[in-house]
């Protein structure tokens, strides 16, 4: 399972969190990849060509940007990230990016929880240490990868037993303590009309 969750939400409604199960790409399809489009957000294979809905890919990666969006020709323009128009063609898209199509909103967390998995030295690298008992992992025991901060992204490798013991992560600072992240609260309509009024008011 990723880290990565998508946030959905309808012309304004309350958001809902839509976990992506699996990252990566498997022969020509994509299997985390979501269609944006005016019907809706759902789940698509990634291989079919879409001229009317934005796909959202998933990526498997340590640092940086966590999901990509392909913006078909026909949408250049007419999508918008965090309100400005996304040109048709691949974006990279980070943690807290948000994403608005026909009424749809989506936001891209990639602060998931963290997986336990089985420690893999092709995978994670041979010879790692725990990052808080420094002991050498062993191929086989269940290890959890620090997910990071919202600013910085981490992948310190931790044994399962000591990173429950939810202490902050030595390299990046990552509180397990801490909620997961949460899409922002939309502004009160009435508040931006507060603020016109004072705009207004002291130009007059
Ligand atoms: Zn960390």
């Amino acid at each position: 399972m990723s880290r990565l969750s998508l946030w959905v939400a309808s012309s304004g409604g309350e958001p809902a969190r839509l976990r992506i199960q699996e990252v990566g790409i498997r022969g020509s399809e994509i299997p985390g990849a979501v269609r944006v489009s005016e019907a809706g957000v759902e789940s698509a294979s990634g291989n079919e060509t879409d001229w009317d809905a934005v796909l959202v890919l998933p990526l498997e990666a340590t640092q940086g940007p966590v999901a990509a969006a392909l913006v078909p020709e026909a949408l250049d323009g007419i999508a918008t990230r965090h309100g400005l128009p996304l040109e048709a063609g691949l974006h990279l898209l980070r943690h807290a990016d948000r994403i608005d199509l026909a009424g749809w909103t989506v936001w891209i967390a990639g602060d998931g929880p963290p997986v336990e998995e089985p420690y893999d030295e092709a995978v994670h690298g041979a010879g790692q240490h725990c990052g808080r008992t420094r002991a050498r992992l062993n191929p086989g025991e269940l290890v959890v990868r620090c997910p990071g901060t919202a600013t910085a992204q981490c992948g310190m490798l931790y044994r399962a037993d000591a990173w429950r013991l939810h202490l902050p992560c030595h390299s990046c600072r990552h509180d397990p303590k801490r909620p997961a992240w949460r899409p922002p609260a939309p502004q009160p309509r009435s508040r931006i009309h507060e603020l016109v009024r004072l705009l207004v008011g002291a130009r007059s």
